[in-house]
């Protein structure tokens, strides 16, 4: 059986040591007689589950002992709404970045219940580059200030954060959280839809500071107050047992396999820049984010010929480098380059974009 380089933006590849150990243990899970996908989330055998996936996530990423960890569903965007609906409690005021559709609909989301106010955006040149923050333009009293990390669509993090003092930074981490180490103290909240770098849809996970839980408004519902989910240890109700059991191995390999966040960081430094490397020398593709902006995690690029942008990911495609189109909004290629691929894949990858730049370039 041959296994494709899957460069998808989400759901993206799972480690192949993750897969298979979930083989073989789909039919009994460590002598249970049962699938993790079958049995009772208040079960003892699934209980060791959840905690084992919690106290790694609390290990590999340093989280401090003041911030509740939380297992919810409803993706990404469902925070969207949750955020605003927890901490727009005092001012009702927000500060929002837009540095791509995601955090886009996060501001448009917020707008329903305060008053969400864009400090900047980089939408004039089509969000390739993180705007230049200037504090003194941020909301003095605003509840909290929001920022999308790593613009998955387009291709661009931060690498500085912004200075917001005593307001509370809230960041969307979907698509890079677990790539490399964060310092998790300077954020209020921290958020991540799964099915990026962790495990497969289902699973969000919150990382959220103690003192902005329990301030939810009113017409909070239930399911998407803090509160609720931490009193209840994220089994409120059901949680998305499956989808944390693979969460749990995924961690497993980052510790035990990779070494932790810093070797991470190192392996998918030493991938990007090697895709990097090649588009900033070659004479048919380039980049199209600023340098000093750059993803880890996403890299688009294109040509300027959109019929050789497609001829590209057709054939890229029957040579088993899959899911290399740039995202409807955007055109041209985008490849995702998470934990999960390994370094032979983008190194395969760059000949193989090599060997298309020779045969389409006229000299
Ligand atoms: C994928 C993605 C989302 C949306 O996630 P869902 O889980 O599908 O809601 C939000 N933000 C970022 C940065 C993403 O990459």
């Amino acid at each position: 059986m041959a296994r494709v380089y899957n460069f998808s933006a989400g759901p993206s590849m799972l480690p192949e040591k993750v897969l298979r150990t979930a083989a073989d243990e789909m039919l009994d899970y460590k002598g249970s007689g049962q699938s993790v996908m079958e049995m009772s989330h208040r079960s003892k055998t699934y209980d060791a589950i959840i905690k084992e996936a919690e106290a790694l996530l609390r290990e590999v990423m340093a989280i401090p002992d003041n911030y509740k960890v939380l297992f919810l569903q409803g993706g990404a965007s469902s925070q969207f709404a949750a955020i605003p609906l927890n901490l727009m409690n005092g001012s009702r005021k927000a500060d929002y970045v837009i540095t791509g559709q995601w955090a886009n609909k996060a501001y448009k989301e917020a707008a329903r219940y305060g008053d969400a106010h864009v400090v900047a955006s980089s939408a004039d040149k089509t969000f390739s580059y993180i705007p230049k923050l200037d504090p003194a333009t941020f909301t003095k009293d605003a509840d909290y200030f929001y920022i999308c990390m790593n613009n998955t669509i387009y291709g661009t993090k931060y690498h500085t954060l912004p200075e917001t003092g005593n307001v509370p930074l809230v960041a969307d981490i979907s698509s890079c959280i677990l790539s490399e180490p964060i310092d998790v103290s300077k954020f209020g909240i921290l958020y991540a839809g799964a099915q990026k770098n962790m495990a497969p849809a289902g699973l969000t996970v919150v990382i959220v500071r103690d003192d902005l839980i329990g301030h939810a408004l009113d017409i909070c519902p239930t399911m998407f107050n803090y509160q609720i989910h931490a009193d209840n240890g994220s089994m409120f109700n059901t949680p998305p047992c499956y989808t944390i059991y693979i969460a749990k191995l995924v961690l497993e390999w980052i510790k035990n396999d990779i070494g932790g966040l810093e070797n991470m960081k190192a392996i998918n430094e030493k991938k990007a820049g090697m895709l990097y490397d090649f588009l900033d020398n070659s004479k048919l593709f380039r980049g199209t984010v600023v340098k000093e902006d750059r993803s880890l995690m996403n890299v688009p690029f294109v040509t300027d010929d959109d019929e050789l942008n497609a001829l590209f990911v057709k054939e890229a495609e029957q040579a088993g480098f899959v899911n290399l189109k740039g995202h409807r909004s955007v055109g041209g290629m985008r490849a995702s380059i998470y934990n999960a691929m390994p370094v032979e894949g983008v190194e395969k990858l760059v000949a193989f974009m090599r060997a298309f730049e020779e045969k389409h370039t006229k000299d």
